[in-house]
Protein backbone atom coordinates (compact mmCIF):
# COMPACT_ATOMS: atom_id res chain seq x y z
CA UNK A 1 0.00 0.00 0.00
CA UNK A 2 1.57 3.17 -1.18
CA UNK A 3 1.53 5.70 1.97
CA UNK A 4 2.14 9.47 1.89
CA UNK A 5 5.06 10.22 3.83
CA UNK A 6 5.04 12.05 7.00
CA UNK A 7 7.15 12.66 9.26
CA UNK A 8 4.90 14.12 11.83
CA UNK A 9 5.40 12.75 15.59
CA UNK A 10 2.81 11.11 17.10
CA UNK A 11 0.63 13.55 18.83
CA UNK A 12 0.19 12.00 22.22
CA UNK A 13 3.65 11.49 22.59
CA UNK A 14 4.19 13.75 25.79
CA UNK A 15 0.57 12.80 27.09
CA UNK A 16 2.39 8.96 27.19
CA UNK A 17 5.69 9.85 28.78
CA UNK A 18 3.71 11.99 31.29
CA UNK A 19 0.70 9.70 32.22
CA UNK A 20 3.03 6.05 32.28
CA UNK A 21 3.06 5.65 35.88
CA UNK A 22 -0.46 6.23 36.05
CA UNK A 23 -1.59 3.92 33.18
CA UNK A 24 0.41 1.23 34.73
CA UNK A 25 -0.60 1.22 38.30
CA UNK A 26 -4.06 1.80 36.58
CA UNK A 27 -3.77 -1.51 34.54
CA UNK A 28 -2.23 -3.54 37.30
CA UNK A 29 -5.56 -2.48 39.58
CA UNK A 30 -7.57 -4.19 37.04
CA UNK A 31 -5.42 -7.33 36.13
CA UNK A 32 -5.92 -7.72 39.79
CA UNK A 33 -9.41 -8.98 39.77
CA UNK A 34 -9.67 -12.04 38.65
CA UNK A 35 -12.09 -11.52 35.41
CA UNK A 36 -12.65 -15.38 34.76
CA UNK A 37 -15.81 -15.48 32.47
CA UNK A 38 -15.81 -19.55 32.15
CA UNK A 39 -15.80 -19.97 36.20
CA UNK A 40 -19.68 -19.16 37.75
CA UNK A 41 -17.20 -18.61 40.90
CA UNK A 42 -15.84 -15.68 39.62
CA UNK A 43 -19.23 -13.90 38.89
CA UNK A 44 -18.69 -10.70 41.17
CA UNK A 45 -15.39 -10.36 40.14
CA UNK A 46 -16.74 -10.04 36.36
CA UNK A 47 -19.06 -7.44 37.47
CA UNK A 48 -16.37 -5.26 39.62
CA UNK A 49 -14.18 -6.03 36.32
CA UNK A 50 -17.15 -3.93 34.24
CA UNK A 51 -17.72 -1.57 37.11
CA UNK A 52 -13.38 -0.64 36.83
CA UNK A 53 -13.99 -0.04 33.12
CA UNK A 54 -17.22 1.95 32.99
CA UNK A 55 -15.39 4.14 35.42
CA UNK A 56 -11.96 4.64 33.24
CA UNK A 57 -14.34 5.40 29.96
CA UNK A 58 -16.23 7.71 32.48
CA UNK A 59 -12.88 9.37 33.71
CA UNK A 60 -11.88 9.39 30.04
CA UNK A 61 -14.34 11.63 29.18
CA UNK A 62 -16.78 9.42 27.41
CA UNK A 63 -20.41 9.66 27.86
CA UNK A 64 -23.82 7.39 28.45
CA UNK A 65 -21.08 5.30 30.24
CA UNK A 66 -22.82 1.96 30.92
CA UNK A 67 -23.01 -1.52 32.04
CA UNK A 68 -24.51 -4.23 30.02
CA UNK A 69 -25.65 -7.30 31.16
CA UNK A 70 -26.52 -10.01 28.67
CA UNK A 71 -28.08 -13.53 28.92
CA UNK A 72 -30.79 -14.41 30.95
CA UNK A 73 -32.08 -13.71 34.45
CA UNK A 74 -31.62 -17.66 34.36
CA UNK A 75 -28.31 -18.06 32.87
CA UNK A 76 -26.65 -14.97 32.93
CA UNK A 77 -23.69 -13.71 30.43
CA UNK A 78 -20.59 -12.28 31.47
CA UNK A 79 -21.82 -8.01 31.71
CA UNK A 80 -20.34 -5.91 28.70
CA UNK A 81 -19.25 -2.11 29.32
CA UNK A 82 -20.53 0.91 26.60
CA UNK A 83 -19.53 4.23 26.85
CA UNK A 84 -19.52 6.83 23.74
CA UNK A 85 -18.81 10.44 22.47
CA UNK A 86 -20.71 11.50 19.58
CA UNK A 87 -20.03 15.13 19.56
CA UNK A 88 -18.03 15.40 16.32
CA UNK A 89 -21.00 16.04 14.41
CA UNK A 90 -23.24 14.24 11.83
CA UNK A 91 -21.08 14.46 9.36
CA UNK A 92 -18.08 13.37 10.81
CA UNK A 93 -17.49 9.25 10.56
CA UNK A 94 -18.58 6.70 13.51
CA UNK A 95 -15.74 4.16 14.70
CA UNK A 96 -16.55 1.46 17.52
CA UNK A 97 -13.76 0.09 19.32
CA UNK A 98 -14.44 -3.93 20.20
CA UNK A 99 -12.47 -5.36 22.71
CA UNK A 100 -13.06 -7.34 25.85
CA UNK A 101 -12.40 -7.15 29.85
CA UNK A 102 -12.70 -10.95 31.04
CA UNK A 103 -9.90 -13.41 30.82
CA UNK A 104 -8.92 -17.02 30.47
CA UNK A 105 -8.85 -19.04 33.80
CA UNK A 106 -5.35 -19.45 35.61
CA UNK A 107 -5.45 -23.30 35.31
CA UNK A 108 -4.55 -25.93 33.87
CA UNK A 109 -1.59 -25.13 35.96
CA UNK A 110 0.38 -27.88 34.50
CA UNK A 111 2.91 -25.75 34.23
CA UNK A 112 3.23 -23.71 37.53
CA UNK A 113 3.72 -19.07 36.95
CA UNK A 114 6.41 -17.61 37.59
CA UNK A 115 4.45 -15.00 39.75
CA UNK A 116 0.76 -15.86 40.91
CA UNK A 117 -1.29 -14.50 37.50
CA UNK A 118 -3.60 -11.96 39.78
CA UNK A 119 -0.68 -10.37 41.54
CA UNK A 120 0.83 -8.31 38.70
CA UNK A 121 4.09 -7.72 38.53
CA UNK A 122 6.68 -5.53 35.84
CA UNK A 123 9.89 -6.30 35.57
CA UNK A 124 11.64 -4.74 32.80
CA UNK A 125 9.16 -2.72 31.09
CA UNK A 126 7.33 -5.70 30.81
CA UNK A 127 3.76 -6.63 32.73
CA UNK A 128 3.08 -10.17 34.08
CA UNK A 129 -0.20 -11.13 35.18
CA UNK A 130 -3.43 -13.15 33.36
CA UNK A 131 -5.50 -10.71 31.30
CA UNK A 132 -2.34 -7.99 30.49
CA UNK A 133 -1.79 -8.89 26.98
CA UNK A 134 -5.61 -10.46 26.48
CA UNK A 135 -7.19 -8.18 26.53
CA UNK A 136 -7.04 -5.80 29.53
CA UNK A 137 -3.85 -4.23 28.46
CA UNK A 138 -4.59 -3.59 24.98
CA UNK A 139 -8.02 -2.04 26.22
CA UNK A 140 -6.16 0.45 28.15
CA UNK A 141 -4.17 1.37 25.19
CA UNK A 142 -7.58 2.22 22.91
CA UNK A 143 -8.96 4.02 26.24
CA UNK A 144 -6.02 6.28 26.55
CA UNK A 145 -5.89 6.81 22.91
CA UNK A 146 -9.36 9.07 23.34
CA UNK A 147 -8.53 10.17 26.85
CA UNK A 148 -5.25 12.04 25.74
CA UNK A 149 -6.59 13.40 22.64
CA UNK A 150 -9.87 14.68 24.47
CA UNK A 151 -7.09 16.10 27.07
CA UNK A 152 -4.79 17.38 25.00
CA UNK A 153 -7.37 18.75 22.22
CA UNK A 154 -10.97 18.78 23.60
CA UNK A 155 -11.90 17.04 21.21
CA UNK A 156 -12.16 13.70 18.79
CA UNK A 157 -11.88 13.68 15.22
CA UNK A 158 -14.34 11.28 15.41
CA UNK A 159 -17.73 10.39 16.82
CA UNK A 160 -16.78 7.45 19.27
CA UNK A 161 -17.83 4.01 20.96
CA UNK A 162 -16.36 1.30 23.04
CA UNK A 163 -17.86 -1.47 23.37
CA UNK A 164 -15.93 -4.09 25.80
CA UNK A 165 -17.48 -7.56 26.04
CA UNK A 166 -17.43 -9.69 29.41
CA UNK A 167 -17.38 -13.03 27.76
CA UNK A 168 -15.14 -12.96 24.91
CA UNK A 169 -13.23 -16.00 26.33
CA UNK A 170 -16.04 -18.13 26.59
CA UNK A 171 -16.90 -18.19 22.57
CA UNK A 172 -18.93 -15.01 23.12
CA UNK A 173 -22.09 -16.64 23.15
CA UNK A 174 -24.47 -13.51 23.84
CA UNK A 175 -22.51 -11.18 21.66
CA UNK A 176 -25.09 -11.55 18.71
CA UNK A 177 -28.21 -10.59 20.55
CA UNK A 178 -26.38 -7.86 22.31
CA UNK A 179 -25.29 -6.21 18.85
CA UNK A 180 -29.08 -7.21 17.80
CA UNK A 181 -30.55 -5.19 21.04
CA UNK A 182 -28.28 -2.01 20.41
CA UNK A 183 -28.17 -2.02 16.85
CA UNK A 184 -29.35 1.44 16.70
CA UNK A 185 -26.87 2.61 19.64
CA UNK A 186 -23.56 0.72 18.40
CA UNK A 187 -24.49 1.94 15.01
CA UNK A 188 -20.57 2.72 13.11
CA UNK A 189 -18.81 3.01 9.83
CA UNK A 190 -15.78 1.28 10.75
CA UNK A 191 -15.63 -1.20 13.50
CA UNK A 192 -12.12 -1.34 15.87
CA UNK A 193 -10.75 -4.83 16.91
CA UNK A 194 -8.11 -4.11 19.79
CA UNK A 195 -7.72 -8.00 20.32
CA UNK A 196 -5.78 -9.47 18.12
CA UNK A 197 -1.38 -9.56 17.69
CA UNK A 198 1.32 -7.98 15.85
CA UNK A 199 4.55 -9.99 14.45
CA UNK A 200 7.25 -8.57 16.48
CA UNK A 201 8.69 -5.91 18.32
CA UNK A 202 9.40 -3.70 15.16
CA UNK A 203 7.34 -5.35 12.57
CA UNK A 204 4.11 -4.44 13.02
CA UNK A 205 1.33 -5.91 11.24
CA UNK A 206 -2.80 -6.05 11.38
CA UNK A 207 -4.77 -8.98 10.90
CA UNK A 208 -6.86 -8.70 7.21
CA UNK A 209 -8.90 -11.38 7.66
CA UNK A 210 -10.44 -14.45 9.93
CA UNK A 211 -11.62 -17.85 8.91
CA UNK A 212 -15.58 -19.23 9.00
CA UNK A 213 -16.30 -22.05 10.96
CA UNK A 214 -19.16 -24.86 10.46
CA UNK A 215 -19.13 -28.04 12.84
CA UNK A 216 -20.68 -31.18 12.71
CA UNK A 217 -21.13 -34.33 14.80
CA UNK A 218 -22.71 -37.36 13.23
CA UNK A 219 -23.78 -40.00 14.91
CA UNK A 220 -23.78 -43.36 12.91
CA UNK A 221 -25.75 -46.65 13.82
CA UNK A 222 -25.66 -49.98 11.98
CA UNK A 223 -27.06 -52.23 14.34
CA UNK A 224 -29.50 -52.32 16.97
CA UNK A 225 -26.74 -53.27 19.72
CA UNK A 226 -23.00 -54.51 19.65
CA UNK A 227 -23.09 -57.84 18.42
CA UNK A 228 -21.07 -61.23 19.50
CA UNK A 229 -17.63 -60.71 16.83
CA UNK A 230 -17.64 -64.52 16.47
CA UNK A 231 -21.20 -64.78 15.77
CA UNK A 232 -21.82 -62.14 13.70
CA UNK A 233 -18.42 -60.29 12.82
CA UNK A 234 -17.42 -60.91 9.23
CA UNK A 235 -20.97 -60.55 7.92
CA UNK A 236 -22.41 -57.65 8.98
CA UNK A 237 -21.64 -53.94 8.75
CA UNK A 238 -19.07 -52.42 11.84
CA UNK A 239 -19.85 -48.99 13.07
CA UNK A 240 -16.52 -48.27 14.03
CA UNK A 241 -14.70 -49.20 10.32
CA UNK A 242 -17.91 -47.02 8.85
CA UNK A 243 -17.10 -44.10 10.49
CA UNK A 244 -12.96 -44.70 10.42
CA UNK A 245 -14.02 -44.88 6.55
CA UNK A 246 -16.03 -41.83 5.89
CA UNK A 247 -12.82 -40.36 7.71
CA UNK A 248 -10.48 -41.52 5.58
CA UNK A 249 -12.37 -40.43 2.69
CA UNK A 250 -12.44 -37.10 3.67
CA UNK A 251 -9.02 -35.98 1.86
CA UNK A 252 -7.83 -37.02 -1.27
CA UNK A 253 -4.86 -38.50 -2.37
CA UNK A 254 -3.39 -34.63 -2.77
CA UNK A 255 -5.18 -33.72 0.81
CA UNK A 256 -8.15 -31.95 -0.60
CA UNK A 257 -11.88 -31.64 0.51
CA UNK A 258 -13.81 -34.85 -1.14
CA UNK A 259 -16.92 -32.05 -0.11
CA UNK A 260 -18.86 -32.01 -3.68
CA UNK A 261 -18.31 -28.32 -4.33
CA UNK A 262 -16.42 -27.74 -1.64
CA UNK A 263 -13.83 -25.40 -3.08
CA UNK A 264 -16.27 -23.72 -5.75
CA UNK A 265 -16.57 -20.57 -4.52
CA UNK A 266 -13.05 -20.43 -2.98
CA UNK A 267 -11.86 -16.95 -3.81
CA UNK A 268 -8.12 -17.03 -4.80
CA UNK A 269 -6.30 -13.62 -3.90
CA UNK A 270 -5.97 -11.05 -5.89
CA UNK A 271 -2.51 -9.19 -7.06
CA UNK A 272 -2.21 -6.80 -4.13
CA UNK A 273 -3.67 -9.52 -1.81
CA UNK A 274 -1.41 -12.04 -2.34
CA UNK A 275 1.69 -9.73 -2.87
CA UNK A 276 0.82 -8.12 0.70
CA UNK A 277 0.24 -11.75 2.39
CA UNK A 278 4.12 -12.86 0.49
CA UNK A 279 5.92 -10.95 2.56
CA UNK A 280 4.82 -11.95 6.04
CA UNK A 281 7.95 -13.70 7.15
CA UNK A 282 7.56 -17.56 7.67
CA UNK A 283 9.83 -19.84 9.69
CA UNK A 284 9.11 -23.36 9.16
CA UNK A 285 11.22 -25.12 11.92
CA UNK A 286 9.70 -23.14 14.33
CA UNK A 287 6.59 -23.33 13.30
CA UNK A 288 7.04 -27.01 13.82
CA UNK A 289 8.69 -26.45 17.34
CA UNK A 290 5.75 -24.41 18.47
CA UNK A 291 3.26 -27.35 17.24
CA UNK A 292 5.67 -29.82 18.70
CA UNK A 293 5.10 -32.03 15.54
CA UNK A 294 8.16 -33.35 13.29
CA UNK A 295 6.63 -32.83 9.73
CA UNK A 296 3.64 -30.85 8.14
CA UNK A 297 0.98 -31.98 5.93
CA UNK A 298 -1.58 -30.76 4.05
CA UNK A 299 -3.33 -29.18 0.61
CA UNK A 300 -0.77 -29.90 -1.98
CA UNK A 301 0.97 -27.31 -3.70
CA UNK A 302 0.01 -24.67 -0.64
CA UNK A 303 2.64 -23.06 1.95
CA UNK A 304 1.45 -23.51 5.39
CA UNK A 305 0.53 -20.06 5.85
CA UNK A 306 -1.81 -20.51 2.66
CA UNK A 307 -3.52 -23.47 4.46
CA UNK A 308 -4.24 -21.62 7.79
CA UNK A 309 -4.63 -18.29 5.98
CA UNK A 310 -6.50 -18.35 2.36
CA UNK A 311 -7.37 -21.67 2.12
CA UNK A 312 -10.88 -23.78 3.56
CA UNK A 313 -9.89 -27.04 5.75
CA UNK A 314 -11.42 -29.86 7.49
CA UNK A 315 -10.54 -31.71 10.62
CA UNK A 316 -11.45 -34.56 12.37
CA UNK A 317 -11.76 -33.19 15.68
CA UNK A 318 -12.94 -36.50 17.08
CA UNK A 319 -14.10 -40.45 16.33
CA UNK A 320 -15.37 -42.39 18.61
CA UNK A 321 -16.82 -46.69 18.35
CA UNK A 322 -16.78 -49.79 20.08
CA UNK A 323 -14.78 -50.98 22.87
CA UNK A 324 -12.31 -48.55 25.22
CA UNK A 325 -12.07 -49.93 28.38
CA UNK A 326 -8.87 -51.99 29.60
CA UNK A 327 -8.41 -55.10 27.99
CA UNK A 328 -10.74 -56.03 25.07
CA UNK A 329 -14.51 -56.93 23.91
CA UNK A 330 -15.06 -59.23 21.30
CA UNK A 331 -18.10 -57.36 19.65
CA UNK A 332 -18.95 -55.93 16.33
CA UNK A 333 -19.80 -51.99 17.22
CA UNK A 334 -23.20 -50.51 16.17
CA UNK A 335 -22.75 -47.25 17.00
CA UNK A 336 -19.99 -44.53 15.90
CA UNK A 337 -19.48 -40.70 16.14
CA UNK A 338 -17.27 -38.85 14.13
CA UNK A 339 -17.16 -34.87 14.58
CA UNK A 340 -15.76 -32.55 12.16
CA UNK A 341 -14.51 -29.03 12.20
CA UNK A 342 -14.38 -27.02 8.61
CA UNK A 343 -12.88 -23.26 8.53
CA UNK A 344 -14.25 -21.28 5.67
CA UNK A 345 -12.60 -18.85 3.45
CA UNK A 346 -14.26 -15.92 1.52
CA UNK A 347 -16.80 -16.95 -0.06
CA UNK A 348 -17.81 -20.29 1.11
CA UNK A 349 -21.48 -20.36 3.05
CA UNK A 350 -21.86 -22.56 6.05
CA UNK A 351 -25.56 -23.51 4.91
CA UNK A 352 -24.08 -24.81 1.42
CA UNK A 353 -21.10 -26.82 3.16
CA UNK A 354 -23.47 -28.51 5.03
CA UNK A 355 -25.70 -29.09 2.32
CA UNK A 356 -22.59 -30.69 0.74
CA UNK A 357 -21.49 -32.57 4.02
CA UNK A 358 -25.12 -34.17 3.49
CA UNK A 359 -24.62 -35.15 -0.06
CA UNK A 360 -21.00 -36.36 0.87
CA UNK A 361 -22.61 -38.58 3.48
CA UNK A 362 -25.65 -39.95 1.16
CA UNK A 363 -22.97 -41.54 -1.12
CA UNK A 364 -20.63 -42.96 1.28
CA UNK A 365 -23.31 -44.16 4.40
CA UNK A 366 -24.93 -47.44 2.96
CA UNK A 367 -28.60 -48.07 2.82
CA UNK A 368 -29.99 -48.97 6.28
CA UNK A 369 -27.53 -47.64 8.64
CA UNK A 370 -29.12 -44.25 10.17
CA UNK A 371 -27.12 -41.08 10.11
CA UNK A 372 -27.89 -37.97 12.48
CA UNK A 373 -25.99 -34.84 11.93
CA UNK A 374 -26.05 -32.05 14.52
CA UNK A 375 -24.39 -28.90 13.29
CA UNK A 376 -22.52 -26.49 15.63
CA UNK A 377 -22.00 -22.99 14.80
CA UNK A 378 -22.10 -21.27 11.62
CA UNK A 379 -19.43 -18.11 11.56
CA UNK A 380 -19.23 -16.71 8.18
CA UNK A 381 -15.23 -16.17 7.07
CA UNK A 382 -14.33 -12.52 7.09
CA UNK A 383 -12.21 -9.81 5.20
CA UNK A 384 -11.34 -6.40 5.21
CA UNK A 385 -11.62 -5.06 2.02
CA UNK A 386 -8.03 -3.75 1.44
CA UNK A 387 -9.60 -0.75 -0.45
CA UNK A 388 -11.28 0.56 2.16
CA UNK A 389 -10.27 3.91 3.09
CA UNK A 390 -10.00 3.06 6.59
CA UNK A 391 -7.16 0.45 6.16
CA UNK A 392 -5.57 2.96 4.43
CA UNK A 393 -5.91 5.63 7.72
CA UNK A 394 -5.06 2.45 9.57
CA UNK A 395 -1.68 1.94 7.39
CA UNK A 396 -0.81 5.65 8.10
CA UNK A 397 -1.16 5.63 11.76
CA UNK A 398 0.90 2.54 12.36
CA UNK A 399 3.35 3.60 10.14
CA UNK A 400 3.74 7.04 11.98
CA UNK A 401 3.95 5.28 15.00
CA UNK A 402 6.16 2.38 14.15
CA UNK A 403 8.06 3.57 11.94
CA UNK A 404 6.96 1.03 9.22
CA UNK A 405 3.39 -0.12 7.59
CA UNK A 406 2.29 -3.06 8.83
CA UNK A 407 2.13 -6.39 7.36
CA UNK A 408 -1.10 -7.80 6.32
CA UNK A 409 -1.55 -11.23 8.17
CA UNK A 410 -4.30 -13.22 8.26
CA UNK A 411 -5.80 -15.22 11.00
CA UNK A 412 -7.01 -19.28 10.60
CA UNK A 413 -9.06 -19.11 13.50
CA UNK A 414 -13.00 -17.63 13.80
CA UNK A 415 -13.77 -14.86 16.17
CA UNK A 416 -16.81 -12.49 17.25
CA UNK A 417 -15.32 -9.87 14.23
CA UNK A 418 -17.76 -11.47 12.05
CA UNK A 419 -20.61 -10.58 13.90
CA UNK A 420 -19.45 -7.31 14.52
CA UNK A 421 -18.92 -6.76 10.90
CA UNK A 422 -22.56 -8.31 9.26
CA UNK A 423 -24.77 -7.08 12.48
CA UNK A 424 -23.75 -3.48 11.94
CA UNK A 425 -22.81 -3.55 8.95
CA UNK A 426 -19.84 -1.66 8.71
CA UNK A 427 -16.10 -2.99 7.68
CA UNK A 428 -13.42 -4.24 10.65
CA UNK A 429 -9.84 -3.44 11.15
CA UNK A 430 -7.77 -4.84 13.75
CA UNK A 431 -5.32 -3.00 15.60
CA UNK A 432 -4.04 -5.00 17.98
CA UNK A 433 -0.50 -5.03 19.89
CA UNK A 434 -0.31 -7.81 21.47
CA UNK A 435 2.67 -10.15 20.77
CA UNK A 436 1.91 -13.89 19.97
CA UNK A 437 4.65 -14.69 22.11
CA UNK A 438 2.79 -12.81 24.99
CA UNK A 439 1.57 -16.43 26.48
CA UNK A 440 -2.19 -15.34 26.60
CA UNK A 441 -4.41 -18.35 27.74
CA UNK A 442 -0.88 -19.77 28.94
CA UNK A 443 0.54 -19.42 32.47
CA UNK A 444 3.34 -16.37 32.24
CA UNK A 445 0.91 -14.07 30.46
CA UNK A 446 2.81 -11.06 30.09
CA UNK A 447 2.45 -7.83 28.06
CA UNK A 448 5.29 -5.67 26.97
CA UNK A 449 4.63 -1.93 27.93
CA UNK A 450 6.56 -0.60 25.10
CA UNK A 451 3.65 -2.53 22.34
CA UNK A 452 1.05 -0.23 24.94
CA UNK A 453 2.84 2.80 24.72
CA UNK A 454 3.01 2.39 20.87
CA UNK A 455 -0.57 1.12 21.26
CA UNK A 456 -1.81 4.19 22.91
CA UNK A 457 0.01 6.33 20.68
CA UNK A 458 -1.42 4.17 17.23
CA UNK A 459 -4.88 4.14 18.71
CA UNK A 460 -4.86 8.23 18.74
CA UNK A 461 -3.27 8.52 15.37
CA UNK A 462 -5.59 6.06 14.34
CA UNK A 463 -8.94 8.71 15.24
CA UNK A 464 -6.84 11.29 13.61
CA UNK A 465 -6.62 9.59 9.88
CA UNK A 466 -10.40 8.09 10.28
CA UNK A 467 -11.02 11.84 11.25
CA UNK A 468 -10.03 13.15 7.73
CA UNK A 469 -12.35 10.57 5.73
CA UNK A 470 -15.12 11.50 3.98
CA UNK A 471 -17.86 9.85 2.34
CA UNK A 472 -17.31 6.35 3.58
CA UNK A 473 -20.71 6.12 4.95
CA UNK A 474 -23.02 3.49 3.53
CA UNK A 475 -20.13 1.34 1.95
CA UNK A 476 -20.90 -2.37 2.95
CA UNK A 477 -18.23 -4.90 4.44
CA UNK A 478 -16.72 -6.77 1.08
CA UNK A 479 -16.93 -3.80 -1.43
ZN1 LIG B 1 -8.73 -11.70 23.56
Amino acid sequence: MALPSDSRAPLLANYVERSKDRIVATLADWVRIPSISADPAHRRDLETSAELCANLLREAGLRNVAVLPTGTPAGPGGPAVYGDWLDAGPTALTALVYCHHDVQPADPLKEPWSSPPFEPVVNDGVMWGRGTSDDKGQVMAQIEAARGLLLERGSLPVNLKFLVEGEEELGSPHLEALLEHHRDQFAADVVIVADTTMLAPGTPSTSIAMRGLVAFDIALRTAKTDLHSGTWGGTVPNAALLAARLASSLHDADNRVTLPGFYDRVRELSGAEAAAFAAVPFDEEVYKGQAGVAYLEGEAGRTPLERTGTRPTAEVVGIHAGYAGPGIKTIVPAEANLKLALRLVPDQVPDEVEASLRAWLAERVPRGCEVRITRHGGVKPLVTPLAHPAMKALATAIKRVFGVPPLLTREGGSGPEESLSRVLQAPVIALGVSLATDNFHAPDEHFDLGQLWQGVLAGAELLIELGKLEDVHGQLPGD
